[in-house]
């Protein structure tokens, strides 16, 4: 496929980039690698003063950068500034923190002659990564600010519907005055990508995005025994307990379920009701779900934005479709739409069995899956019978119990009373088919270093 920014609200293409010729592809792994060599003997003051630069100079372009969002995948303007917003927030935590986190660390030894040793965390060279639509700039940051911190440099793939936000990147990037080779974005096919996996000049992959393709970059990356972190699906939980504010769960379930149009990894998107509240929470989500407004995505007034693409839009319908025809019963809640736009109309789904493909699928875009069940250990077996485990919440008027069921549940990332965590000093990641390592804090800034075993003996003893 092409890169090709065809604007979701329109449905007109806007722009097209070629693919990088082989020799472009070359020339960026070879100006990586010497920009590396550079990099990696800058102190850390010298990284710190790009990435503040970098947050700067995004600081000052917030609207024009927010609008590229929209018109690429079709965000609303509003999440698409917060969206910058976080990144900057993330590359000024980066820029402060990761110097504390990158500090050699001495041990005591009683096998060690020298009775001590050092463990120096090192860059190792070039990351490859690898990333989605649905947060451009966001994931992005996730992994680019700490890999600068740690003294790596980055190369890009993105996704092929958000090429002017990679080019955007790109040129934020120069602008900030970060040398050639430092960040470079590149236009690839998914040919050249395994060629890149497998030049011995990179040293690490980062994927974010869906199980699919993570078990081909992950299988790519383990061929050539390079280390990977994998972000990808999730069909997170939401568990709603007697004892909630249930008006309140709704609410928060609602909105967290269409942010993005429904199209984010961390969304909560099966609600798990017990049955003594079942009925309350569903009029209400019901009910929230009905007052959104799907629209012009640049309008203050809109809440539901078109799906980021035809197919994906098309892929959903097909996956609802399949669910209704193995049992499940689809119950589309009636908004105004405008007829141009990638928009759906949300879908509630109930009465999905465990024998019905959809029990097993995580559903990109404004499609809940509501299920009654008996009781808290009822939930939580639920929740785990998911193939994924990214994150999930736990609604309840008891934080303690909400802390025994957060315990219990097979996920990465567990919320009380809230639909999601989140922030620059949150660590992000999964468990199970939802991939591995993880992202942000300082657990991210040492996914890709070497942690570097110094000691210093006495030759005569
Ligand atoms: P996707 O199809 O897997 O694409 C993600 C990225 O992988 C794109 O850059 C895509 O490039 C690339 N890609 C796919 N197959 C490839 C291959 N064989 N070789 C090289 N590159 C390949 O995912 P998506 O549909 O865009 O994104 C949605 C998925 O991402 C959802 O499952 C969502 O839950 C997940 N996600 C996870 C997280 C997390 O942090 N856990 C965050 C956000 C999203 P092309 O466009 O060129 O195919």
């Amino acid at each position: 496929m092409a890169y090709r920014s065809i604007n979701p609200f329109t449905e007109q293409v806007e722009q097209e980039f070629p693919f990088a010729s082989d020799a472009e592809v070359e020339s960026a792994l070879q100006q990586a690698h010497d920009a590396f060599e550079t990099w990696r003997q800058t102190s850390h003051e010298h990284r710190s003063e790009l990435l503040t630069r970098v947050a700067d100079e995004l600081h000052d372009v917030r609207d024009e950068y927010a609008r590229i969002l929209t018109a690429d995948m079709g965000k609303l303007l509003v999440e698409a500034s917060a969206e910058i917003d976080s990144c900057e927030r993330i590359l000024r935590w980066y820029a402060e923190h990761a110097v504390g986190y990158l500090q050699p660390q001495v041990r005591p030894s009683g096998s060690y002659v020298g009775g001590s040793y050092e463990v120096v965390p090192t860059a190792t060279g070039v990351i490859y990564i690898v990333e989605p639509w649905n947060f451009p700039y966001y994931q992005i940051v996730r992994v680019l600010a700490p890999q600068l911190a740690a003294g790596n440099v980055v190369i890009l793939k993105h996704a092929s519907n958000v090429p002017r936000a990679a080019a955007a990147w790109q040129k934020l990037m120069t602008r900030a005055g970060a040398p050639e080779g430092l960040f470079t974005n590149l236009f690839v096919t998914h040919e050249q990508s395994a060629r890149i996996i497998a030049d011995d000049r990179v040293r690490g992959v980062a994927l974010t995005g869906s199980e699919a393709a993570g078990a081909v970059i992950a299988g790519q990356a383990a061929q050539s025994l390079k280390k990977s972190t994998m972000e990808l699906g999730g069909a997170d939980a939401l568990i709603v307990l007697e004892d909630a504010e249930v008006e309140k769960a709704a609410r928060w379930a609602a909105r967290g379920r269409h942010r993005n149009a429904g199209q984010v990894c961390v969304a909560s998107k099966r609600m798990i009701v017990v049955d003594a509240v079942y009925e309350r929470f569903v009029e209400a989500y019901r009910q929230a779900v009905r007052e959104l407004v799907a629209g012009d995505p640049t309008a203050p007034e809109t809440t539901l934005a078109p799906l980021s693409s035809e197919a994906a839009r098309k892929g959903l319908i097909e996956q609802v479709e399949r669910a209704v025809a193995n049992g499940a019963h689809a119950e589309t809640v009636e908004i105004s739409v405008p007829s141009t736009g990638w928009f759906m109309q949300p879908v509630i789904l109930t009465g999905i069995d465990a024998d019905n493909p959809a029990y097993l699928e995580e559903f990109f875009g404004p499609v809940t899956q509501l299920y009654r069940v008996a009781d808290e250990d009822a939930a939580v077996a639920l929740a785990n019978s998911s193939p994924y485990g990214l994150g999930g919440s736990v609604f309840t008027a008891d934080t303690a119990r909400g802390r025994s069921v957060a315990e219990r549940l097979d996920t990465g990332m567990v919320a009380i009373n809230r639909p999601a965590l989140g922030g620059p000093d949150v660590p992000f990641g999964g468990t199970k088919r939802s991939g591995y390592g993880r992202e942000l804090t300082d657990l991210g800034l040492l996914e890709f270093v070497n942690l570097k075993v110094v000691g210093v003996g006495d030759i005569d003893g």
